[in-house]
């Protein structure tokens, strides 16, 4: 595995592999990276005769009063796990090189990126388009994966990728958990005893939803009460938003009758956690 940090040597490398017909797969990272990560090389190491990984935090995608001074970084272990699993090139660009003095433009996907996770942190979604759309270009990647736990945000830059014509795929990868189902995040870390203990109601409530859907439930309002109030029963817990949304056009559904995603965003303490679940109703 190589580590690049220079922008332009990570450009002619990409350059001479698809010179050379090679098919290029990338996974764009904050770093500190878990299963979830990982999991997402894997699917890339399937596909691809490259596969670059980036880690960058990030800094347009947080918000003033969010972490991006206390967000964990570990490049050496990084670095080892990425390897292990199959990574070609790490790209791990400086935040100056990335954004230069006087750095101006940015990616906006309009309302979509106002909705849901928008809602509370409202210059973020701008921030990991702005980001993607650089990475993509320094990358030049033929497919890049992306996981469903940030279900909006894949969602968003397929979007970008089909307003903006840019030739390549975005995929998919399943939410990988732990073993309690709290669903893999860098930000676990920050949890105490009691909030990790109180954080696995994210996932029980939702399959306590799935459960109800299997038993014919369908309304989105009875769905959603009922998750909110296992999760209002954790003392640590409060909730951003609970949705039952249109898988391609984020937008709210009354009733599940087909394809849904339930998804939701919880404070769990200081930290905000976030959790969904694709529902295909047969038939
Ligand atoms: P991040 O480092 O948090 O920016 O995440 C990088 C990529 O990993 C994004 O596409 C995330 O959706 C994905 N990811 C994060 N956590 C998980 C998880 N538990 N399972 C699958 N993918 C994940």
């Amino acid at each position: 595995m190589e580590v690049i940090q220079s922008i332009q040597e990570m450009q002619q490398r990409s350059d001479t592999f698809r010179r050379q017909g090679k098919i290029i797969g990338f996974v764009p990272t904050m770093g500190f990276l878990h299963e979830g990560h990982l999991s997402l090389i894997r699917i890339a190491r399937e596909k691809a005769e490259l596969v670059v990984v980036s880690i960058f935090v990030n800094p347009t995608q947080f918000g003033a009063n969010e972490d991006l001074d206390r967000y964990p970084r570990d490049l050496n272990r990084d670095q080892k796990l990425a390897q292990k699993t199959g990574t070609d090139i790490l790209f791990y660009p400086s935040e100056r090189d990335i954004y230069p003095e006087g750095y101006l433009t940015y990616v906006h996907v309009d309302s979509l990126s106002r909705i849901l996770c928008g809602e509370s942190r409202p210059t973020h979604f701008r921030g990991v388009a702005t980001i993607c759309s650089i990475l993509f270009h320094m990358v030049k990647p033929h497919f890049a994966v992306f996981g469903q736990k940030d279900f909006q945000q894949a969602v968003i830059i397929r979007k970008m990728v089909q307003d903006l014509r840019f030739d390549l795929e975005i995929l998919l990868g399943p939410i990988v958990r732990e073993p309690d189902g709290l669903a893999m995040s860098s930000r676990n870390t920050y949890l105490s005893d009691q909030e990790r203990d109180d954080a696995r109601i994210l996932n029980q409530s939702l399959h306590r939803a799935e459960q109800m859907i299997r038993g014919g439930e369908v309304k989105a309002s009875i769905l959603i009460s009922e998750i909110q109030q296992l999760i209002d029963k954790k003392r640590s817990t409060r909730i951003d938003y609970i949705q039952i949304f249109d898988p391609e056009t984020l937008q709210p559904l009354a009733e599940i009758r087909k394809q849904a995603v339930i998804a939701l965003a919880v404070f769990v303490g200081k930290t905000r956690l976030i959790d969904n679940v694709i529902i295909q109703v047969p038939g």
